[in-house]
């Protein structure tokens, strides 16, 4: 499979590919991109510099132009004096350095395809992270910390979030992140099945990993490198 036979939704994706000077997709996009974008969970065995990211964006941007073909606006909503935004799709990554790399890389991925990306992540002052939310947001790249306190803050909401991302899950359960994790999973609403896409990325496979996968995925495709 090529990108161009990979049927994007809009020609700004598959530019954007171009752009971005993908020739040929590496062996994971090759294969989670088509269950991406078929809308399926996915676990998928991953290394840095695999490519991983595309991976994952590309079928969360698909779906999100696919979806806002039919209803326009999304992100934000109104809440006193400060807004809270409502993202579509949440990617959670264990550090601010990984936070920051998919989120320049989620950047040139939605060029000119009207998706608003926006990152947030501890360590950094709060102020202007709230301010970019404010300015709407489809998809939010975090860390589990400091998304927990945008939850508590009231400045983030994951009611309508429909695409679900954990990038180097293993790293973020080695770094204690698991009852954030599982707190911030508990905040999307999910009533019917698979109304929720989850994609996990890891590069290992403890019983920790496959338990956090039968407690988020549903029906979902396994991708061993
Ligand atoms: P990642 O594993 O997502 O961090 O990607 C590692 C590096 O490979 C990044 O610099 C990407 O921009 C680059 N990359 C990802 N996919 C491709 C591709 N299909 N062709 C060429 N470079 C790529």
């Amino acid at each position: 499979t090529s990108f161009d036979e990979m049927g994007f939704a809009t020609k700004a994706l598959g530019d954007n590919v171009r752009r971005c000077k993908y020739v040929n997709p590496t062996p994971i996009q090759k294969y989670a991109i088509p269950v991406g974008m078929a809308g399926r969970d996915l676990m998928a065995c991953a290394q840095t510099g695999s490519g991983k990211t595309a991976a994952f964006c590309f079928p969360i941007i698909n779906s999100i132009l696919l979806h806002k073909n039919n209803n326009t606006i999304t992100g934000i909503g109104s809440r006193g004096s400060s807004a809270t935004a409502f993202p579509m799709a949440l990617i959670l990554a264990p550090t601010r350095e990984l936070a920051s790399q998919i989120h320049e890389e989620a950047k040139k991925f939605s060029y000119q395809t009207g998706v608003k990306v926006v990152v947030a992540y501890g360590g950094a002052p709060i102020v202007l992270q709230l301010q970019n939310l404010e300015k709407g947001v489809d998809i939010l790249v975090a860390t589990p910390g400091r998304l927990v306190d945008l939850i508590e803050r009231r400045r983030v909401s994951l009611r309508n979030v429909k695409y679900l991302a954990l990038d180097e899950a293993d790293r973020m359960l080695d770094m204690g992140f698991e009852r954030q994790i599982r707190m911030i999973v508990q905040q999307m609403h999910m009533p019917p099945p698979g109304s929720r896409q989850t994609m996990l990325f890891s590069a290992t496979f403890p019983d920790q990993i496959q338990r956090l996968a039968s407690d988020f995925l549903s029906n979902f495709i396994f991708l061993a490198a």
